[in-house]
């Protein structure tokens, strides 16, 4: 699922953030969070990755107190909202 992230600064710490999550160390490949040059405009495509893709699904970070991405991005109110937004349509899904 993708969402538009207009003050997203890129420094894709989110993905490192994530990758820890799922395996205890730093490696790009093992994030369920993808972030995506635009053509041109402010900030970055965030793309949480889900069941079907190609990559780690995100769990929602089960077993957190915080999503990893969330508590390691500069720009965490904006993140919120797109967690929040994603974690809902999943739950929506699931029903
Ligand atoms: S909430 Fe999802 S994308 Fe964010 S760190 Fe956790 S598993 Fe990764
Ligand atoms: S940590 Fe936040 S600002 Fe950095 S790339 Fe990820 S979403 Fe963007």
């Amino acid at each position: 699922m993708k969402f538009d992230m207009p003050n997203c600064g890129g420094c894709k710490t989110c993905e490192l953030a994530c990758s820890f999550h799922h395996q205890g160390d730093f490696s790009f490949a093992a994030s369920s969070i993808k972030i995506i040059k635009k053509n041109g405009e402010a900030g970055y495509i965030v793309e949480l990755l889900e069941e079907g893709d190609a990559g780690i699904s995100c769990d929602c970070c089960v077993g957190e107190e915080i999503p990893l991405c969330l508590e390691h991005c500069a720009h965490s109110d904006f993140l919120r909202e797109i967690l929040e937004e994603f974690f809902s349509k999943r739950r929506q899904i699931a029903e």
